[in-house]
Order: C-alpha cells, then sequence, then structure tokens
C-alpha cells in the first residue's frame, strides 16, 4: 500500500474535517522541545507527525524550543535539535521560536488573571502546599493566602518579578477549584522565583512561568490550530483549556493526545540519556549506541529509515512498546537498496597464492550494487596475497562449512577459485597464514575440472588495501525494558556493546569513502565512515547494522 492509500490516522482525520468544516483554514503545527538534552527517536516521532501534518494539509509546523525552566537548558542543545530536525528533512516556518521570548506577554496575562481576581500570590511551602493540596481520593484545602485583594496580589507579584523574596518563598497560583476531581486543576502555580540566568534572556527574569502556564499560551501567540503532544498531558488539557478560556489570547488553539514511543531495548528519557553520558557510559550524546538521533546519524541510519520507521508504527491513541527489530529493519531495508556493496576483512588471515608470480598484480572489477546500474563499478586489486577473514578457513570441517578448508575449493567474490593446500602456524599451533593455488580460468568461469566450490567469501588483497578500525555495536542494554518497573536501567548496559577491532583491510576504493557514507561489506553487514570529529584524521567504520532480519521474518509470516 502507498502512503497515499493509507488510511487517514485520527489526528488526519481530525485535521480533514476541521479544514472542510472551516473550523481552521490552515492548519498550524509545532514540534515542542525543551533544550534540556538532545533529541531520541521518540522525538523522531513527534517530529514526522507535527511536520507530516503540516505538509499533508498544506499547512505550517514551528520549531519552538519550550525553554522556560532556565536551570536545565543550554545553547548546545537549542543547536543539536536545529540540526537533527533538518537533518530528518523537515523544515520549519520561519526562524526557530522561543518561549522565551513571550515572557513579556506571560506575565502581563499573569497580571490580568491578578486583576480579574483568578490568581493569587500563595506563602505555603512546598510541604505545605502538598497538605493543601489533597489527594486523588480526598479534596485539597483552600491556601490561607487564596483571598488576598487583587490588589495585595499584584503588589507582591510585582515584587516577586523585582527580586525582592527567596527562591521558594512565594509563587503565584491560579484561583480555580481546590475540590477539583483533577489535581491539576486545584490552583496550580502559575510562577515560581528562580534566580537563575537564562540561555535567551539573561538575567532579565527572576520569576519563570510554569509547563502548564506557558504552552497553551505559546501555542495561542503563535496560532497554532492544533497541539499535539502526549497522553500523558491528557490530564492537563482541562487546564489548557481554562488559561485559553480566561485570557486575552489572540487565539484558540486545542490539544490532542497521542500516545508516545516505546521501544524496546532502549531508554527514551533524556535525564536517563544524560545520565549514560555525564557518567561516562557511552562516548557523548551522539555515541552510536544511543537512541538518539545525533546517535543514529554516527551509526549510519539515513533520515528516510527513521521517517519510514515513524509512518509503519503510525498514530494511535494508545501507549505500547515497538519492537526495535522493526527499526532496524527500516535501516537494513534502505540499506540493502541503496548502501554500495565494499569487501572488507575484519579478522585478516593472509592467504598466499603459491602459483600466482609474486610480482604480478592486476585489477578485477566488481558491480557497485547488484541492482543498482547507476552506482559505479569498483575496481579490485588482485595479487598473490590475500587477506580473507580467520573465520573463513579450516583445516577440517564437514559439510555445513561453506569456506575454505584444506584439500577444498572456495571461490573469492568477484575473482577467482581458489584451492587450499597447507596451513602454517606458529609455535603456539595458531593458524597465521594458509597456502593456496588459484584454479586456472575460473574469473567468472566454473573451474574446468568440473570441481566447483561450495562456497563465495569476501578477501581483500594484502598489498594494496585500505586499512582501518571496525567498531561492532549491539544494543546498549541486555534487557528488554531495562527502566520498567523499579529497575535500575543501568544494571542492564551491554558491556559487549562496543567491540574494537583494529586493521581491518577494506578494498582500497574505501580510502575514498566520504565521512557518514554507509556501504554493505559483503557477508558482513552495513557499516558507516565515521564523520564525528572525534576520530578526525583516522578512518574508522561504525557498523550501523548486521544482515541478519528478524523482523522480515515475523512480518512476513
Ligand atoms: P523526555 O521524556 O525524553 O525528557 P520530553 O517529553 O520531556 O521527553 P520534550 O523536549 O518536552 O521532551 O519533547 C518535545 C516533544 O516531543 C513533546 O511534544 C513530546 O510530547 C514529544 N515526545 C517526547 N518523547 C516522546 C516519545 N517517546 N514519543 C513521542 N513523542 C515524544
Ligand atoms: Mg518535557
Amino acid at each position: 500500500m502507498s502512503a497515499e492509500e493509507k488510511p487517514l490516522n485520527f489526528l488526519e482525520q481530525l485535521i480533514k474535517s476541521d479544514l472542510e468544516a472551516g473550523v481552521v483554514e490552515k492548519v498550524v503545527t509545532r514540534f515542542p522541545p525543551e533544550p534540556n538534552g538532545y533529541l531520541h527517536i521518540g522525538h523522531a516521532k513527534s517530529i514526522c507527525l507535527n511536520f507530516g501534518l503540516a505538509l499533508k494539509f498544506n499547512g505550517a509546523c514551528n520549531l519552538r524550543f519550550d525553554d522556560t525552566n532556565p536551570a536545565k537548558e543550554e545553547m548546545e542543545y537549542v543547536e543539536a535539535i536545529k540540526q537533527d530536525v533538518s537533518w530528518l528533512g523537515f523544515s520549519w516556518d520561519g526562524e526557530e521560536r522561543y518561549a522565551s521570548s513571550y515572557f513579556d506577554t506571560f506575565y502581563e496575562w499573569a497580571v490580568h488573571l491578578v486583576n480579574t481576581g483568578k490568581a493569587y500570590v500563595c506563602d505555603l511551602n512546598a510541604e505545605q502546599a502538598r497538605e493543601y493540596r489533597g489527594t486523588l481520593t480526598e479534596a485539597g484545602k483552600n491556601s490561607p493566602f487564596r483571598d488576598r485583594s487583587a490588589a495585595e496580589n499584584l503588589e507582591l507579584l510585582e515584587k516577586m518579578k523585582a527580586g525582592e523574596f527567596e527562591e521558594g518563598a512565594k509563587v503565584l497560583r491560579a484561583k480555580i477549584d481546590m475540590s477539583h476531581g483533577n489535581i491539576n486543576m486545584r490552583d496550580p502555580i502559575l510562577y515560581r522565583i528562580r534566580k537563575q540566568s537564562h540561555h535567551q534572556t539573561g538575567d532579565k527574569w527572576c520569576i519563570y512561568p510554569t509547563y502548564d502556564f506557558a504552552h497553551g499560551q505559546e501555542d495561542a501567540i503563535e496560532g497554532i490550530t492544533h497541539s499535539i503532544c502526549t497522553l500523558e498531558f491528557a490530564d492537563h488539557r482541562p487546564l489548557y483549556e481554562w488559561f485559553i478560556a480566561n485570557l486575552p489570547v489572540p487565539a484558540k488553539p486545542r490539544q490532542y493526545e497521542f500516545g508516545r514511543l516505546n521501544l524496546n531495548y532502549t531508554v527514551t528519557s533524556k535525564r536517563k540519556l544524560k545520565q549514560l553520558v555525564d557518567e561516562n557510559y557511552v562516548d557523548g550524546w551522539d555515541d552510536p549506541r544511543m537512541p538518539t538521533i545525533a546517535g543514529y546519524r554516527r551509526r549510519g541510519y539515513t533520515p528516510a529509515s527513521i521517517r519510514k520507521f515513524c509512518e509503519m508504527i503510525g498514530v494511535t491513541k494508545a501507549d505500547g512498546v515497538v519492537d526495535v527489530a522493526m527499526l532496524e529493519h527500516a535501516i537494513r531495508d534502505d540499506l540493502d537498496k541503496n548502501a554500495p556493496r565494499a569487501m572488507c576483512v575484519l579478522r585478516p588471515l593472509k592467504v598466499v597464492l603459491t602459483n600466482y608470480a609474486a610480482d604480478k598484480s592486476e585489477n578485477l572489477t566488481a558491480p557497485g550494487h547488484p541492482q543498482r546500474e547507476d552506482l559505479p563499478e569498483r575496481t579490485l586489486s588482485f595479487s598473490n596475497e590475500v587477506y580473507i577473514d580467520a573465520d573463513d578457513f579450516r583445516e577440517e570441517a564437514n559439510k555445513k562449512y561453506k569456506r575454505l578448508v584444506l584439500g577444498k575449493r572456495v571461490r573469492l567474490r568477484n575473482a577467482y577459485v581458489i584451492e587450499a593446500d597447507e596451513a602454517i602456524k606458529d609455535d603456539n599451533g595458531n593458524i597465521i597464514e594458509v597456502r593456496a593455488r588459484v584454479i586456472e580460468n575460473t574469473l567468472g568461469n566454473k573451474p574446468e575440472d568440473g570441481i566447483n566450490p561450495k562456497g563465495v567469501i569476501q578477501w581483500v588483497d594484502a598489498k594494496d588495501n585500505t586499512e582501518f578500525e571496525v567498531r561492532l555495536y549491539d544494543r546498549l542494554f541486555t534487557d528488554a525494558a531495562p527502566d520498567s518497573g523499579d529497575k535500575n536501567f543501568l544494571d542492564f548496559i551491554n558491556s559487549d556493546s562496543l567491540v574494537t577491532l583494529q586493521k581491518c583491510y577494506g578494498e582500497k576504493g574505501l580510502a575514498a569513502a566520504a565521512p557518514g557514507e554507509v556501504f554493505q561489506f559483503e557477508r558482513e553487514g552495513y557499516f558507516c565512515r565515521d564523520a564525528s570529529e572525534k576520530t578526525a584524521g583516522q578512518c574508522v567504520f561504525n557498523r550501523t547494522i548486521g544482515l541478519k532480519d528478524s523482523w522480515a521474518k515475523i512480518e512476513n509470516k
């Protein structure tokens, strides 16, 4: 089924009918990250959804930094987030926006609520406020400060703003209903005192709005028509609507919720990902084992594969856990179609071809891709010494082993059939070299004596090649749900999630691989030339993903 034929998801249906009924003229969505970490695969779902809806319905999508919390936010994250959204292939409408550029308006609206008797300054400390709040089954109690006059509240609010009180001494609260069945409606906090500099507003403010007092108003200021968030905000919707109804806002956005993406074997919480980085469990936010967009990029995932994955999982109103094999399937499928082929030997074992002249070498050719004639042919040099993978040779083996065995034949991929004569060992009995013979006239032909090889293996010329380091990655966690229940996700870090191999040999053309370029190393998997500054001047390949696809089997059952 093509993308066009796919049935509309519930948000697409909703927008379609809003447009048809004239409820909105143009759909405007937004992606509103808090710049307190790098984006992860869960954010990719939200990005594809919000930008995707705008594209599908000829609307616009804003990128808005929800930077109301000065403590944890940094410009590094702002830059990284912009890069990641662009890399995924989306463009936001106009310049990026910042919630902090609306702080003046938020303050005016706080004053408006005070003046209309709908907000008050409260002196309860955090512990007292908790007692007054009540529980899910018990109503709360009114704060003793709830009935201050508008004039007194205004004076106190101005003093809060002027920095005359300590952090925690006072908050501004909405005056709604302390016995409301929804705890979010029990006089929620609008402003807190925080004597901290902000990356956009510097020291202008020492009071900062809460998420609840900011988010819907940001949407209103920007003329967002459909404010889409994850399910845990459903309980905040009445409050979102209360602010929109009680403030002189220029537009009336509406909030809709969808199920967040959870992936097995994966942690998607910025706080936990930051902990992995800060405590050096990984090599930064862009470590190829991280479920961050930056990590996937460095690992060799393509934007198209991530968008495809987001399309495959769809959008629903329920939370669920998606099998990470589905994401792996998406990238494998993309690379199978698009990645040029190459040969590489990860654990080299030298094979000396005794009947091939030691001073001779020749250039052989191989297709860039078996189905893609548009990809250029490769040139492979061949001489009397080649490397094969140590796993591809045995002195003896049963019939299932279709590689090189003493006295038997194998085809070197895109080259000759060879036959092994002798294994040379070191003093400890380790095989350090194999002596073999080229079977004549087998370039593109079967052996004339009719003794056909059982298998084909990759190889690299030992005299003319590209040497590099290979990093083999595996899942970062050994447990399918490393942060569920009361588990500590750090207890499940896979100690084999990174295996580094030095002195791997690839065909000579790989020396020209561009940083970020991905190849299929035949019989090994997909590998991406590392593009990080951390490996500048070195040649390093990251394994994007192996060749075997467990998801495809499940899907085709
Ligand atoms: P985290 O829980 O990782 O800290 P967050 O929700 O606090 O994420 P924000 O920066 O506030 O991070 O998120 C920006 C947008 O991305 C929000 O609209 C949020 O709903 C969405 N989002 C975050 N995580 C997911 C997820 N796992 N699946 C879908 N959308 C997500
Ligand atoms: Mg958040």
